[in-house]
């Protein structure tokens, strides 16, 4: 084991947290119901929605992400109102899941994991049934590391009156996204992603045509009651309790990425994930994703290799967290992200403890290759 003991989070969430956003969220804790508080929910609202890139306002909850999620299908679920979830990784499913266990009408439209959804395969099923108006995705698809093209998919969409959600917690900042411009009507997503916080906020906007939906519906929720979420929101207040100390965490984090800019941030991701994808394939390993994200790189394991086992090796011995393959993938892929704080240095920590592993496990390459390549490339773009 190396020492002395340093942690490094290369998971597609959480990820790195910076150190000035850590220390915001250490200072006393103020009351919500105060000008000060409104004061910092009203900046980091008109922030997020930069982020979003959209006019509509961004709602914030104090849960993971997946409470944007839950909150988008029951407030989305009118009478006469036909889901339609797009599947394709353990996150697609997830939509299956909740709209399960809300007693929706839904279908699914399955897709093989590692692709990407194809538009045509949307039109298709929203032609043959026209109940359907809302069809759920997912932007990046972290469990396979696939980023599907949601602007052509909100093209089809809009075609047949429905309206698209996207399930954008790890894609957001790091695949680019373009919610009014695109024409997406609702957008999810999470505090442990690309916003560099820890874990424990989720967010949800939703276009004017989401709205009517949601107008229609008697809405089975309470705390993720998206009306009640939207008066408070116009007063920036929130009906319950915000979670205060990382909303304070939240506007350091804000002014962080207004500062790169939201196109120089979805660019080093770019960066990142390419000079990332050209390591692998240079160690030569497999890229699992046919369309991958700029968030996590998804490499299939080679012969031999328990995809567990390596992931488990490399945080014991060097600190470093990958993540494996979840669901059907679990050993079969491992994942390495390049999402958030980050920059070349992290990719070389992450290859460098990749090598390690690999020629430990006794795989075949020439040691060092990938660390060359990580150079190499990173040079050639470097000004
Ligand atoms: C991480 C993730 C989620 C789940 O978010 P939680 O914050 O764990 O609830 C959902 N969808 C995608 C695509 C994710 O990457």
């Amino acid at each position: 084991m190396i020492t002395p003991r340093k942690r490094y989070l290369l998971t597609p969430g959480p990820t790195p947290v910076p150190e000035d956003v850590l220390l915001s969220q250490a200072r006393p804790i103020i009351h919500h119901r105060t000008g000060e508080f409104r004061e910092v929910l009203k900046q980091v609202m008109e922030d997020l929605k930069y982020v979003f890139q959209t006019q509509n306002e961004v709602l914030i909850f104090a849960s993971s992400g997946t409470g944007g999620m839950e909150a988008a299908v029951v407030n989305l679920a009118a009478k006469g109102v036909k889901f339609l979830t797009v599947a394709g990784g353990k996150f697609g499913e997830r939509w299956k899941e909740i709209c399960s266990s809300f007693g929706v009408d839904f279908v699914t439209l399955e897709v093989e994991w590692g692709k990407a959804v194809e538009p045509q395969d949307v039109e298709e099923i929203l032609k043959s049934d026209k109940n359907i108006k809302v069809v759920l995705t997912t932007l990046c698809e972290t469990s396979t590391g696939v980023v599907n093209d949601v602007r052509a998919l909100a093209e089809v969409v809009k075609k047949y009156d429905a309206i698209l959600v996207v399930d954008a917690i790890s894609g957001l900042l790091a695949d680019e996204l373009r919610m009014d411009e695109w024409g997406i009507d609702v957008v999810v997503s999470g505090s442990q992603k690309g916003l560099m916080l820890p874990p424990g906020l989720g967010f949800i906007s939703l276009s004017q045509r989401a709205w009517d939906i949601v107008e229609k519906a008697d809405v089975k929720a309470y705390y993720f009651d998206l009306k009640k979420a939207r008066k408070s929101g116009v007063n920036y207040d929130t009906p319950y309790t915000p979670a205060v100390s990382l909303i304070m965490a939240l506007k350091k984090a804000l002014e962080m990425i207004k500062e790169e800019g939201i196109e120089n941030i979805w660019a080093r991701h770019a960066q990142l994930a390419g000079i990332c994808r050209n390591a692998i394939t240079s160690l030569g390993l497999k890229l699992f994703a046919t369309r991958p994200s700029n968030a996590v790189t998804s490499v299939s394991l080679p012969e031999g290799i328990d995809g567990s086992e390596l992931v488990k090796f490399i945080r014991q011995e060097f600190g470093v967290s990958i993540a494996g393959g979840q669901g059907k993938l679990k050993g079969k892929i491992f994942r390495i992200a390049h999402l958030g704080y980050m920059n070349i240095f992290d990719l070389l920590v992450g290859i460098a403890s990749l090598e390690f592993a690999l020629h430990h496990l006794g795989y075949k390459f020439e040691l060092g290759r990938g660390l060359l390549k990580v150079e190499e490339e990173f040079l050639k773009q470097y000004k």
